[in-house]
């Protein structure tokens, strides 16, 4: 049986804009610009704006964002740079892809962010970043992550690439910001499923950093300071003309699409409250945009495939840590990441999307919880 209740639906975010996307696709097909020209740089100021950052720079996907945001703030060859196993793997490819080395460390069991009381045992006179990740679209604990990093000068890379539009603040006497605007600087990602997606691959660097954002440019095209010089080592990573134009499209939607993720979050947790169903938590001092919610099951595996049977999507995020998998075992010698490891047995991400219907999200909670019971 096909999947009637699908876990995502990007396809849906082309069909409820989809006049403005043809007429901003045929823009750019028309003007015959189609690499870094003024679609990207009104989407950089756009997005810049829209997070209240001085600066942004797109690049090709979420991944060399964060690769060529460690590199643009001098992470190198012999540096650690501090994460979490508990991602997507990009994170720990971008270290590696900039020539340091990932220290893995747990993450809390309620929030499944970066777990600050974690930091201490893992600096060493190396380490030269945090890469915290706002897994979920849950900001991570960036209070203590911002104090720890200051009092080490540590430079702090957020990993944003499923917290766009996410906010914290702090303290209760300082003002909410968006994810992205704590750090140094914060790599974002517009994959299509992403909070802000695009049509194809897309990212950038978010930074009030002007020289880090300078680099970064360079980075991103070669090097090059003006066209055909190489003043550095650098790369191609460029966001496409037509992924920008899209991307300004659906900035427009971002705050009521988010919305939408959050109130389909709340008819998850009242008709999942006081079932054995373990709910995402709501962290104080942190806004959650539900880019996936993930509730823990015992069983997991035998709930997805009974939802699957009654047509209902689910997704993990994600099956196996990073330590945990063939390219990066050697990063799992002598780490003890326990929540790590029991959490990813548990966690199960339902449908969750702007376009999800709170009827067809009553739906999926009452097939969970038979599910559940079952099990
Ligand atoms: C999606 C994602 C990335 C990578 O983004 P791409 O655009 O797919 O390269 C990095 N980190 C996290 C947490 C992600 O979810």
């Amino acid at each position: 049986m096909p999947t009637a209740i699908p876990q995502t639906n990007p396809r849906a975010e082309y069909l409820a804009c989809q006049a403005e996307i043809d007429a901003a696709v045929h823009r750019v097909m028309e003007r015959g610009q189609y690499i870094l020209g003024e679609e990207v740089s009104f989407f950089e100021k756009e997005f810049a704006a829209y997070l209240g950052a001085q600066h942004a720079v797109g690049v090709a996907s979420g991944t060399d964002a964060l690769h060529l945001a460690l590199r643009a703030g001098g992470v190198g060859l012999g540096d650690e740079v501090i994460t979490v196993s508990h991602t997507a793997v990009a994170t720990v490819a971008a270290i590696v892809q900039a020539g340091a080395h990932p220290k893995l460390v747990d993450v809390d069991a309620s929030t499944y962010t970066l777990d600050p009381a974690a930091l201490a045992g893992a600096v060493t006179p190396r380490t030269k970043a945090i890469v915290p990740v706002h897994l979920y679209g849950l900001p991570a604990d960036m209070a203590a992550i911002m104090a720890f990093a200051k009092e080490r000068g540590l430079l702090v890379i957020e990993d944003c690439a499923q917290a766009h539009g996410a906010e914290c603040r702090l303290s209760q006497t300082s003002g909410w910001k968006k994810a992205g605007t704590f750090g140094d600087a914060a790599a974002f990602s517009f994959y299509p499923t992403k909070n802000l997606g695009a049509f194809g691959d897309g990212g950038g660097v978010v930074t009030n950093d002007a020289a880090l954002a300078d680099k970064v440019r360079l980075l991103r095209e070669y090097g090059w300071q003006e066209r055909y010089v190489s003043a550095v080592h650098g790369w191609n990573s460029r966001l496409d003309e037509i992924q920008a134009a899209i991307l300004r499209v659906k900035l427009r939607q971002l705050d009521q699409w988010n919305a939408k993720r959050q109130k389909i979050a709340d008819i998850y947790d009242r008709c999942l409250a006081g079932s054995a169903v373990v709910q995402p938590v709501r962290a104080a001092d942190r806004a959650h945009v539900f880019h996936q919610y993930v509730v823990c099951v015992k069983n997991r595996d035998q709930i997805r495939r009974a939802l699957a049977d009654a047509g209902i999507g689910t997704g993990i995020h994600y099956p196996v840590p990073v330590h945990r998998q063939p390219a990066y075992r050697a990063l799992g010698k002598g780490v003890n990441l326990p929540t790590t490891e029991t959490r990813c047995a548990e966690i199960l991400s339902l449908p969750m999307h702007p376009h999800l219907e709170p009827d067809t999200a009553e739906l999926v909670a009452a097939g969970l919880l038979d599910a559940a019971r079952a099990g």
